[in-house]
């Protein structure tokens, strides 16, 4: 790998995804060892928890569940095995820079929607990941149709 030693790609499992690995691939060069995968399931809780009394367990299983796979099939087609592929629970800025300490990365890669002007030039995951980050953060331009 020539630049970077240990890269993190952060995928939120839509289809701008792709784009965002097939860039850090391209990175990676012909060693792709140091490629990790991240995809962060945000609680159900964190959204709902405070105002509906019900308990999310099962369905919040169900969304684990489906994520593992799904993120599983995407790192068999670029070449990640499971051992780098990262699903957890949390904020994903929080938990994009706690799993980038981690394994030590040297760079995380994020997909960015750049269609809304300069000032949001960076979509929310994006800008809170570049912040406080203690290593370099690409951001890859996605979903870009215009
Ligand atoms: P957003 O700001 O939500 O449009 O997301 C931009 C980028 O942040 C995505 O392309 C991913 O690289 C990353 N991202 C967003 N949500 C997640 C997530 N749940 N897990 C991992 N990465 C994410």
């Amino acid at each position: 790998m020539a630049q970077y030693s240990k890269i993190l790609i952060a995928v939120d499992l839509s289809e701008d995804s792709a784009e965002v690995a097939t860039k850090a691939r391209a990175i990676a060069g012909d060693d792709s060892s140091g490629l990790h995968l991240i995809h962060v399931i945000e609680p159900l809780s964190f959204a709902y928890g405070g105002d509906i009394p019900m308990d999310f367990s099962g369905i919040q299983d169900e969304i684990h569940q489906q994520a593992t796979q799904q993120l599983a099939t995407f790192g068999t087609a670029h070449g990640i095995p499971a051992e780098r592929q990262h699903i957890v629970l949390g904020r994903p800025e929080v938990e994009i820079h706690s799993a980038a300490q981690e394994i030590n990365a040297d760079l995380i890669v994020v997909g960015s929607h750049g269609r809304y002007g300069l000032a949001l030039l960076m979509g929310s995951t994006a800008n809170g990941v570049l912040h406080g980050a203690t290593c370099d953060v690409l951001a890859v331009r996605v979903g870009d149709t215009d």
